[in-house]
């Protein structure tokens, strides 16, 4: 992915795509101190923009880390990446790491840095997806208790258990992994939240151990504009069995239906379409949000 054209905002000035480096003993290299955001822009706007930014900012505090960049300032980075590369419509993904200014587990004298990129990337799990719904397994990495690691932060190190979750699903023919949490409730995909519909009530887990994503907090809005009941509850996987349909949430996923998940089925019905009409009209500005 490093080499192409265009250009990568890093540390306050854009250098060419290929330039962007950073050295090896970066400490979020090898320490995992590092986070990052994903969001999209459509026709040229980013959706959410602001509520990004102050996640970026947000979770770096968390991690020890605070940033020196303001909102405003990180907006306005992602803007100027955008335009640089002549992009209307694109994943934008900003990302902030402790520097290679001292090797160690202590990181003190370490420096926070920025980058933003952004590329063109369509549909996060093909353009079948909102047809046929996705198959995802069941992962056997469990998303951490909120005493075991810094779940409301966008980190890097909690990444690790979804790449490997997720290759796993793949290994076995699956397009995604379903996880539990550490109670061995229901939790969220890799890379996206879920939620399940039975008669009009949707349900999905409360996100006390993950995250809760910007895109799960506007469809439960869009549903709720729907006229359906939204519940927040524990979800255990034996309850999947009674759900009607599924989805997934995220910046990157979207709204995508799913059609399976192990060996609980569910149809790509007309709830979940709707929603993710609602989704496309919202980012599109062609709905208040
Ligand atoms: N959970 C995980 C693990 C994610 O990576 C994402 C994507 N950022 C989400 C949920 C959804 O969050 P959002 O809707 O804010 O993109």
């Amino acid at each position: 992915f490093d080499d192409r054209d265009g250009f990568i905002w890093f540390d306050g000035a854009l250098r060419p795509w290929r330039e962007a480096n950073v050295h090896v003993l970066t400490h979020g290299l090898h320490y995992a101190s590092a986070v990052f955001e994903g969001a999209r822009c459509y026709d040229g706007n980013v959706f959410a923009l602001s509520e990004h930014s102050q996640r970026l900012i947000d979770s770096a505090a968390i991690m020890g880390f605070p940033l020196p960049w303001s909102r405003d300032e990180i907006d306005a980075a992602v803007m100027e990446t955008l335009k640089a590369n002549e992009l209307t419509n694109a994943y934008v993904r900003p990302v902030a790491w402790r520097g290679s200014e001292q090797m160690g587990v202590s990181a003190q004298a370490t420096k926070p840095h920025m980058a933003v990129a952004c590329w063109e990337w369509g549909a996060y799990f093909g353009a079948d997806a909102l047809k046929k719904g996705l198959r995802l397994g069941i992962a056997k990495w469990r998303r951490p208790a909120p005493y075991t690691a810094p779940i409301h932060a966008k980190a890097a190190g909690l990444y690790m258990i979804c790449t490997m979750s997720k290759h796993e699903a793949e290994a076995q023919g699956y397009q995604d992994a379903l996880m539990l949490d550490w109670r061995g409730q229901v939790a969220e995909a890799t890379g996206a939240n879920v939620f399940f519909l039975k008669g009009d009530t949707l349900h999905t887990p409360t996100p006390d151990c993950f995250l809760d994503g910007i895109t799960r907090r506007s469809v439960m809005r869009l549903a709720e504009r729907r006229g359906l009941t939204v519940v927040e509850r524990a979800i255990w996987p034996e309850e999947l069995e009674g759900f009607e349909q599924a989805f997934l949430t995220g910046s990157a996923a979207e709204v995508t239906p799913l059609a399976e998940i192990g060996p609980w089925r569910f149809e790509v019905g007309a709830t979940t379409l709707g929603l993710a009409q609602d989704y496309a009209d919202l980012v599109h500005r062609r709905l208040n949000h």
